[in-house]
């Protein structure tokens, strides 16, 4: 059986990263240019299944050249030291003030600890990686795979400061990350993704109007698939802009976080259901709801 599946961009292959109890949520992207690519890189254990995926393209792991976690949450980023040791030559991309935290990930993990909550027995280990194999990225670089195949850093900011996407000016097409939301297919939805501690409104808008400006045809999410883009980059903005008006409502009347989260947790786990498991979507909804809350709480102190 074939753990690879077409997103209908030329030389890119999706993969599930194989999150615990949640299959297709978190994707890794292949790419069989002549210089072989691998965009998020999953958890740590979805390093033997990455490596799978190569084989079946018929890549050696001696052969890919960059791997391109989008930001440093566990979920993009929890592979990236296993993989740097299973590609002896790849070298791997971090947004340049993040480098530090793939170096040394002690601090990195405990913040993912405190922000997943029990959802963390899930994520893994991060093994760290030696600063000699790291590119250091800031927005702007651009690379090529192959003659009709380059890639653009965009920083993308919002989600995380940490975070870029990457654009295939060829193709149109846009590894958003986690830039565009979550799309869930079985309802054929987004969903936000707003997690603490450094979800940023105007920052996330902002990001979506220079994707938007890119003109991509094509979104390929890591939460989890390929899609045409159609609306769906304006139709994100909208949402945002809805969820963090709705806990700001709240908010106005009470700052006691635990009992806003618990608020949305019980309005919105129905529309989850299904999707994700019952701890995956309390964590998650949770997650999304104190991500706010702590860009309000900034917002106003400042
Ligand atoms: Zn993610």
């Amino acid at each position: 059986m074939t753990l690879l599946t077409n997103t209908g961009v030329p030389h890119v292959h999706l993969l599930d990263a194989g999150l615990i109890n949640m299959p297709e949520y978190t994707g890794v992207f292949l790419v069989d240019t002549e210089s072989p690519v691998i965009i998020e890189t999953g958890f740590s254990y979805s390093v033997p299944r990455i490596l799978e995926g190569l084989e079946e393209l018929n890549i050696s792991p001696e052969d890919v050249k960059y791997i391109i976690p989008t930001h440093i949450h566990m979920d993009h980023a929890g592979g990236a030291g296993g993989l740097a040791q299973a590609c002896p030559n790849a070298q791997v991309f971090v947004y340049d003030k993040a480098a530090r935290y793939l170096v040394d990930p002690a601090d990195l993990v405990k913040s993912v600890e405190r922000a997943v909550g029990s959802l963390f027995e899930r994520y893994g280990e991060m093994i760290p990686i030696t600063e000699d194999r790291l590119i250091k990225v800031s927005g702007g670089e651009t690379f090529k795979l192959q003659d009709d195949f380059s890639i653009e850093i965009i920083h993308a900011p919002g989600h995380a400061p940490h975070q870029f996407c990457v654009f295939v000016p060829e193709y149109h097409a846009l590894f958003t990350a986690d830039a565009c939301g979550i799309y869930l297919k079985e309802i054929e939805k987004i969903s936000v993704t707003t997690p603490p501690p450094a979800f940023r409104l105007g920052e996330a808008l902002e990001t979506l109007n220079q994707l938007k400006a890119l003109h991509p045809k094509m979104l390929l999410y890591t939460h989890y698939g390929a899609y045409k883009a159609e609306n769906r980059l304006d139709d994100y903005a909208d949402l945002l802009i809805q969820w963090v008006t709705n806990i700001e409502k709240i908010y106005d009347t009470t700052d006691d976080f635990e009992s806003i989260r618990n608020h949305f947790v019980k309005k919105l786990l129905p529309d989850y259901d299904g999707h994700y498991d019952s701890l995956m979507s309390n964590e998650e909804i949770g997650m999304n709801v104190i991500g706010v809350l702590l860009y309000l709480k900034r917002q106003r102190e400042n």
